[in-house]
């Protein structure tokens, strides 16, 4: 049996602070290769373009990897902290 990347990261558990976010992005224009580089690299493919090509970014499936701070932390994150507590992915791998 297989499956895929989807249903692998369902398998996760997400308790998801919705009164602090633990990653914000800057506001405003955003370099396009910047863009480019998030919407590649997330392992959750958080990072989407919006139609008028605008990003969206949603931190609630977050894997706390760290990879979009490592990449675009100067350009592109106001903030990147872990979750608060209780807060954050509970990984499963069944
Ligand atoms: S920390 Fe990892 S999973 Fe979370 S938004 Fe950044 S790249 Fe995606």
């Amino acid at each position: 049996m297989s499956i895929n990347v989807e249903q692998k990261l369902g398998n996760n558990k997400y308790n998801v602070d919705e009164s602090n976010p633990h990653i914000v992005l800057k506001t405003g224009n955003i370099d396009r290769k910047e863009i480019k580089k998030l919407i590649n690299a997330c392992p959750a493919a958080l990072y989407k373009l919006n139609d008028d090509g605008t990003l969206r970014f949603d931190y609630a499936g977050c894997l706390e990897c760290g990879t979009c701070r490592v990449l675009c932390g100067k350009t592109v994150l106001n903030k990147w902290e872990f979750p608060a507590g209780t807060f954050g992915v509970e990984f499963r791998f069944g």
